[in-house]
């Protein structure tokens, strides 16, 4: 069996038209920004929902990530579980961006400010990239934007700092906390913390996986980590992250991906890889994401914080992904 077809069928033998700035001092408890939704409306309280989620139920899902451009790496499992499944999907979104001005030269003259003067970017980046993500996520049906706005400082590869001294960390875990306990979520994606990514990609599943694993049953949906790669890549493989054993996986590599290859429309000339451009499009303040965005499958690795009976679940939702059709 090939790496690809292991990957479709889920290895078997393994085990937020504005934008609302939503900030701690002046947002109140669980206040979503949704597209054409001009302030932090408080949406209606689903039906708890019970842990024993039956194989065909319309999945939903939280996506928790650091920047308001991370989504992409996701775009095409988003984008099936809510245009294909019926399924829901909400961001969380930790920073709130201002430090994505370096390569913002061509959006300048998009937006009409000098945004790669540090000071102009860190001032008008957090609301304009909240409008670059909320435009790309209508695509995909993203239904609630949750901005927690911590400082997006800059790059760095130590998410240890960031953790202790840049985010109020007890803060966004309370909120993410209250989020998942209210929507009761099957499903929680993260990026994969591994080594050599952003320190902040690392710090916001490192506090997603925190908050998952102090829930209980029937409360606690599965969380996985996400990575992008290509098919003829060996097998990407991720133990956890030193000093944070709470990162490390029930297997080291994938235990599903999504092929963004799969192919669909007239003369089978279409696939989702188109979705993840019509995503990446929307974010010109980030210049270098334009120059070519490779990736062909979303890899997703199973934490072994999860319960083990979450294993079948996530199996399940990704054959349903990979047998359906736009
Ligand atoms: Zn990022």
């Amino acid at each position: 069996m090939s790496y690809l077809t292991q990957f479709l069928i889920v290895i078997p033998l393994l085990c937020l038209d504005f934008v609302i700035v939503i900030g701690q001092n002046n947002v109140p408890k669980h206040s979503p920004v949704k597209p054409k939704v001009p302030t932090g409306t408080i949406l209606p309280i689903e039906e708890s929902r019970s842990a024993r989620i039956p194989p065909d139920r319309a999945p939903k899902a939280l996506i928790v990530t650091a920047h308001p451009d991370d989504e992409t790496c996701f775009a095409a499992t988003i984008y099936k579980i809510t245009k294909e499944l019926g399924g829901t999907v909400d961001l969380a979104v930790i920073t709130n961006g201002e430090a994505g001005y370096k390569y913002s030269t061509l959006a300048e003259d998009i937006y009409h400010l000098k945004l790669t003067d540090e000071a102009v970017g860190r001032e008008n980046l957090p609301a304009i990239r909240k409008r670059e993500l909320m435009a790309g996520g209508k695509y995909i049906g993203i239904r609630n934007y949750y901005f927690f706005d911590q400082k997006d400082t800059h790059y760095t590869l130590d998410a240890d700092t960031v953790l202790r001294m840049v985010w109020n960390v007890e803060w966004v875990k309370h909120r993410l906390r209250e989020l998942i306990e209210r929507e009761h979520y099957d499903i929680v994606f993260t990026l994969l913390p591994a080594p050599e990514t952003h320190g902040h990609h690392k710090a916001a599943t490192i506090i997603a996986l925190e908050v998952v694993c102090q829930l209980i049953e029937p409360a606690k949906p599965a969380v996985l980590g996400c990575g992008s790669g290509m098919k003829n890549d060996t097998i990407p493989i991720f133990h956890e992250l030193a000093d944070y054993p709470i990162t490390r996986c029930a297997v080291s590599s994938p235990i599903a991906a999504l092929d963004k290859t799969q192919k669909f429309g007239f003369n089978n000339r279409l696939n989702y890889s188109i979705i993840t451009s019509w995503v990446v499009a929307e974010h010109k303040s980030q210049g270098t994401m334009h120059l070519g965005f490779r990736s062909e499958l979303e890899n997703f690795w199973l934490f072994g914080e999860n319960n083990p009976k979450t294993l079948s679940y996530v199996k399940d939702l990704f054959r349903r992904m990979a047998n359906a059709t736009p």
